[in-house]
């Protein structure tokens, strides 16, 4: 492996431990209408607009759509934007550590 790969790859190591920490540090939430434990991961074909953008799931057993705090989300509900500015936020720190470290070691 040639030292600009392994730098490269490198500059990737902090998101590591970020989705780690993400995905299996999170307690599945149970559903609100039938309890059955909601599924950690969504299928990107099966995701809305509104998971994409705020986050949550759909119950494997009665088909409920419910947010990341484990509430029901109706019909009619508007699409908060917050949770896609913070990820925007946080996504553009952790390419700037990343580019950082990139950097860094490509200077050796
Ligand atoms: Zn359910």
């Amino acid at each position: 492996m040639n030292s600009t790969l392994f730098s490269v790859l490198a500059g990737f190591a902090p998101f590591i431990p970020f989705f780690f920490i993400l995905l299996f540090l999170q307690r599945p939430k149970p559903c609100p209408d039938c309890g059955q434990q909601l599924p950690r991961f969504l299928s990107p074909l099966k995701k809305t607009k509104r998971h994409w953008i705020q986050g949550g799931c759909i119950c494997t057993k009665c088909g409920c759509d419910v947010d990341t705090a484990g509430r029901k989300v109706t019909a009619g509900t508007a699409l908060r934007l917050r949770p896609l500015a913070t990820a925007i936020v946080m996504l553009t720190l952790l390419c700037g550590i990343g580019a950082v470290l990139v950097t860094f070691l490509l200077q050796r």
